[in-house]
């Protein structure tokens, strides 16, 4: 008489080994992790393809809270300072964007009172 008990398998019935983790007449796994680990890696699957047809979306930061000055600003500051200026007190810009900003629009604004007299 050999130490293997025979227990009945819970999905199809037949008489299998009791220690086995996977039955051999059904394929349904018996190991509570080993199917856990089978369940896991058949949702994986199912997510890739999902995934694959739906592309998740990284959520998009807000980006109001770090502001720097971009080039278009820059240049808008140039050569629009009256219009530009005003942009660089928007949150997130810092003392010294607006220090510059508001230099220039200064000077920009005694350059045009110079050209014109
Ligand atoms: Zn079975």
């Amino acid at each position: 008489m050999s130490d293997t008990s025979q227990m009945e398998c819970p999905f199809c019935a037949e008489s299998i080994n009791s220690k086995a983790k996977k039955c051999k007449h059904c394929g349904e796994f018996l190991d509570v992790a080993l199917r856990a680990a089978e369940e896991a890696r058949k949702n994986n699957a199912q997510n890739v393809f999902m995934n694959a047809v739906t592309p998740v979306v990284p959520p998009v930061l807000p980006v109001e809270e770090k502001r720097s000055m971009t080039f278009l600003l820059g240049l808008g500051i140039v050569f629009m300072p009256y219009i530009f200026s005003w942009f660089t007190l928007r949150k997130g810009h810092t003392v010294g964007d607006r220090v510059v900003a508001f230099v220039w629009l200064i000077a920009s604004f005694l350059v045009f009172a110079e050209a014109k007299n």
